[in-house]
């Protein structure tokens, strides 16, 4: 019995001699595994499909009982590859596909999740690399897997007054006011300044991860740091391991002194 999904790769392992490991984000069925025999050897079954930013159809099988997915064979719907040239649009977009593989559980699909990594992509095509549009994509994922961060009020009291003493504590629930700030302690405990408070505001408010993308321009790269800062503490704690696209991303940054954080 075979099946179709859309879907995208997240990423790729071999696996024996000729064959390749396949993680996919799909419609019907969210994260899977499936074994792409003889890919290592030939890829014409897949039609270039097994890439980062390929939108295909997958056509899936799975034995009764069976835990893996194979891989029949697969089709482009659409695709982002010209940004393959882009270092910093590919570690983005990398970025991206390890967010999804690491805060969402296997096989538990949500509808919004492709249509989320579909506007990432475009995003990088039509705009460039931006840090708002990585916010945009991280506060929404957290969303989806049931975590949403509290910005504008505190999470433990509900308190809407920020103004002072307020930190970021993502293992409580993101914004904690100042008086119930004294039990938060972690290692990813952050300072919550007010401005930090308005851009990632505003980047909720734009929705789409294009759309973001104007709030870069409205805040200071020490806002846009601090709001890196506060969500990926948050994202770290949660993934409980450091995020390899996120490291890649931070020797590019230091490779390119001058250019923006991530
Ligand atoms: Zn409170």
């Amino acid at each position: 019995m075979s099946e179709q999904a859309l879907g995208v790769v997240l990423k790729t392992t071999p696996l024996r001699e000729s064959d390749l490991l396949i993680t996919l984000y799909t419609d019907t069925h969210g994260r899977i595994s499936a074994v792409a025999r003889g890919a290592r050897r030939s890829q014409r079954r897949f039609a270039g499909a097994l890439s980062l930013l390929v939108l295909a159809k997958f056509e899936l099988g799975r034995k009764p009982r069976g835990e893996l997915w194979s891989l029949e064979s697969a089709d482009i719907v659409r695709e982002w590859t010209r940004l393959a040239t882009d270092v910093i649009a590919v570690a983005h977009a990398s970025y991206v596909a390890e967010l999804v593989s690491s805060l969402l559980p296997a096989e538990a699909p949500d509808p919004d999740v492709l249509e989320l990594v579909v506007a990432a992509w475009d995003s990088l095509a039509d705009h460039g690399p931006s840090p708002a549009a990585l916010r945009a994509v991280e506060l929404r994922l957290l969303d989806i897997s049931g975590h949403r961060p509290a910005i504008d009020q505190c999470a433990i009291c509900g308190a809407t007054d920020l103004d002072t003493g307020a930190v970021f504590d993502g293992a409580r629930g993101g914004a904690i006011c100042r008086r119930c700030a004294a039990m938060s302690r972690g290692a990813g405990v952050r300072v919550f300044e007010a401005t930090t408070r308005a851009y990632l505001g505003a980047v909720l408010a734009a929705g789409t991860p294009s759309e973001a993308q104007v709030v870069d321009g409205q805040f200071s790269a020490t806002d846009r740091l601090a709001a890196r800062d506060v969500v990926l503490a948050m994202v770290r704690g949660l993934v409980g391991k450091p995020l390899r696209s996120l490291e890649y991303i931070a020797k590019l940054g230091a490779a390119q002194r001058g250019t923006d954080a991530p």
